[in-house]
């Protein structure tokens, strides 16, 4: 578990600003989700804290120590990708082990961290089956297990539910909120989706054009929006 900070931080892509002076405090633990109409910055500031794009300006701090140069691997944070991203030609089990093996484990340890992931998520049964033959869901769990086998001080997730539908969505955002409780891990969790936002977060960034509009638990967004961005977006009545 880690805390991470985002101070001032920006980034500009040619003469476009596209994140203009974020700052978040996330707390040890916390599930914090990022939410926006599409374009508004999120992926990008996502990306920012894995450190998968340079920042213009500002400072990440994660644990305490600050990353701003350091490379995505020594920030000790794992990211898992709305399209998966998995390897089709190897196994499920393969496929979970593989950042692990690069990163020179040796098998047997590689071989229990497969398995206690599996565990947790359910899938030892399929460890020898490759993507082709799993459901989204499946694969989104095997997303998930890569990310869980590094033993991540942080778990970065960008819109991970937006290509199941939506019967399966509804059951994999408790399976996330139950893996966040089982490994009281700190979450950055991006979405588009309002009503993601406001069942599975601890508290909720609001973020509107580059900029954050507000941040508060979904009762205090609910409750006590801002403006009236923040209360449309959330659905809001007033
Ligand atoms: P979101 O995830 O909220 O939909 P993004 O962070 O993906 O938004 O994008 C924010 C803005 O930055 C968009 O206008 C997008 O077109 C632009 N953008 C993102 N990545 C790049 C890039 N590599 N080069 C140029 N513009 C980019
Ligand atoms: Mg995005």
């Amino acid at each position: 578990m880690a805390t991470v900070q985002v101070s001032d931080l920006r980034k500009s892509f040619g003469a476009l600003e596209v994140v203009k002076g974020v700052s978040i405090d996330i707390r040890d633990g916390e599930f914090l989700i990022l939410v926006g109409p599409s374009g508004c910055g999120k992926s990008t500031l996502l990306r920012m804290i894995a450190g998968l794009e340079d920042i213009s300006a500002g400072r990440i701090d994660i644990g305490g120590r600050v990353v701003n140069t350091l490379s995505p691997k020594e920030r000790n944070i794992a990211m898992v990708f709305q399209n998966y991203a998995l390897y089709p030609q190897m196994t499920v089990a393969q496929n979970m082990g593989f950042s692990l093996e690069i990163s020179g484990m040796k098998k047997a340890e590689i071989d229990k961290k497969v398995a206690e992931a599996s565990e947790i998520l359910g899938l030892t049964p399929l460890l020898q089956r490759k993507p082709s033959q799993l459901s989204g869901g499946q694969r989104q769990r095997v997303a998930m297990g890569r990310a869980i086998v590094r033993d991540p001080d942080v778990f970065l997730f960008d819109e991970p539910l937006s290509n199941l539908d939506a019967k399966l969505r509804v059951q994999m955002r408790a399976e996330i909120k139950a893996l966040h409780q089982r490994l009281a891990s700190t979450i950055v969790y991006v979405t588009h989706d309002q009503v993601e936002a406001m069942t599975m977060a601890d508290r909720i960034v609001v973020m509107r054009g580059g900029c954050v509009e507000q941040i508060g638990t979904p009762l205090e967004l609910y409750d006590r929006p801002d403006n009236m961005f923040v209360a449309g977006f959330l659905g809001s009545p007033s």
